[in-house]
């Protein structure tokens, strides 16, 4: 029989195209999202490219009689957390509202997962745990930083709660995806990354840029310690990143415990190599301006990827060029993202 994952967040960027992976892999799963930064149209669009429905609950994690009930409707071996909210400028404005989200939300899924009997978590944490990293490339032993907001604070500490949960109780068997930076979209186009308003992140401003949408894309500064002055980043493909979570149930199978790893592809690539790579594969020009430097941003910040590989036999398949396609091909085909959706 198929073991059935509980995916919180499914109808994000990384969980819906995790969904089609876990589908591909042989998983069943169930779906809860509040759908605070996410729409139902992803689901129905994941639906449709695995050719089955997807049992899905509209409510917040947070809600620990909902959650009770779900389990209790849905017996699940693992649960995949991706359920959170991610804008680092927002959440030094709305500090409250991400401790909140992201502290009391998992604190209440790991009470009612173990209430229930499933001591099996993944958890999407991420590179800025690592601060401004000690070393590069960074390993997992790289100490962690300083993280300067409070997103990424809730991100290290998190880390730290499931680690001392994991300790006091070995039937747990926790794993921490450090994610680096996911950009791209599903290879059919049809879902990708859909952020709200103004994009925070590099490639989605790109996009905005590429389709029409935004006149112009605003580089954070050129004067970094790089070798052209822009910041360097380890892009991931998000498929590559949604295979990982795949492998990562696998060492979840073998009873792993604890385990930290870095999802990313080892290689730095500057925002200007970005941008260049984006013109040149999908022939749409990208006019842009050099700003000042984003209060917060390092110059540089990629994985030694080598212990997913090693331990998981995870490995980054796509490339730089894979990624600009797949996400402009997103981006042509879907330029209001999934809001014309008439359901
Ligand atoms: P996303 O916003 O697209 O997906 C997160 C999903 O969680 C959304 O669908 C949202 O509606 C849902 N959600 C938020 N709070 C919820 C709650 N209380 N109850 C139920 N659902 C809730 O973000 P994403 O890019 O897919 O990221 C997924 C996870 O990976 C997040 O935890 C994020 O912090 C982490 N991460 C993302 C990146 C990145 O660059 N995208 C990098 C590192 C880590
Ligand atoms: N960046 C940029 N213009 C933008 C968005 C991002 O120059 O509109 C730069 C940013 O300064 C950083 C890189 O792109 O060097 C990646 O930023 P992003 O916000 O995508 O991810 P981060 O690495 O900060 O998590």
């Amino acid at each position: 029989m198929s073991k059935t994952i509980l995916v919180t967040g499914g109808a994000g960027y990384i969980g819906s195209h995790t969904l089609i992976e876990l589908h591909n892999a042989g998983y069943d799963f169930i779906v809860v999202d509040n759908l605070v930064n996410s729409q139902k149209e992803s689901l129905y669009r994941v639906a449709k490219i695995i050719g089955r429905n997807i049992p899905f609950y509209e409510v917040d994690i947070r809600d620990a009689v909902a959650m009770d009930e779900i389990l209790t409707l849905h017996p699940v071996d693992a649960c995949i957390h991706f359920a959170g909210l991610k804008a680092v400028g927002e959440s030094v404005s709305k500090p409250l509202e991400y401790y909140s989200n992201n502290m009391t939300g998992t604190f209440v899924l790991v009470e009612q997962l173990r209430k229930h009997g499933c001591k099996n978590l993944i958890f999407s944490s991420s590179a800025t745990v690592y601060g401004n990293p000690a070393q590069i490339p960074i390993t997992e032993n790289c100490p962690k930083g300083q993280c300067t907001n409070p997103y990424g604070q809730t991100k290290s500490m998190l880390e730290e709660v499931l680690t001392d949960i994991q300790k006091a109780d070995p039937q747990w068997n926790i794993v921490l995806l450090r994610y680096f930076n996911p950009i791209g979209a599903h290879p059919s186009g049809q879902i990708g990354e859909n952020p709200n308003g103004i994009p925070n992140n590099l490639m989605p401003y790109i996009t905005q840029v590429a389709v029409g949408k935004r006149p112009e894309l605003g580089i954070f500064g050129n004067d970094y310690d790089t070798h052209d002055g822009t910041g360097v980043r380890d892009f991931i493909h998000v498929v590559d990143l949604a295979r990982g979570h795949v492998s990562a149930l696998s060492a979840i199978e073998r009873g792993c415990g604890l385990a930290i790893y870095n999802l990313g592809t080892g290689q730095g690539y500057s925002v200007l190599d970005l941008v260049k790579t984006f013109e040149r594969v999908n022939r749409v020009p990208i006019p842009y301006r050099i700003l000042d430097r984003r209060p917060g941003d390092i110059a540089t910040c990629y994985s030694n990827p080598s212990k997913a590989f090693e331990e998981l036999g995870w490995k980054a398949q796509y490339g730089i060029e894979e990624m600009c396609r797949d996400a402009w091909n997103w981006q042509k085909n879907n330029p209001n993202g999934y809001e014309q959706a008439d359901y």
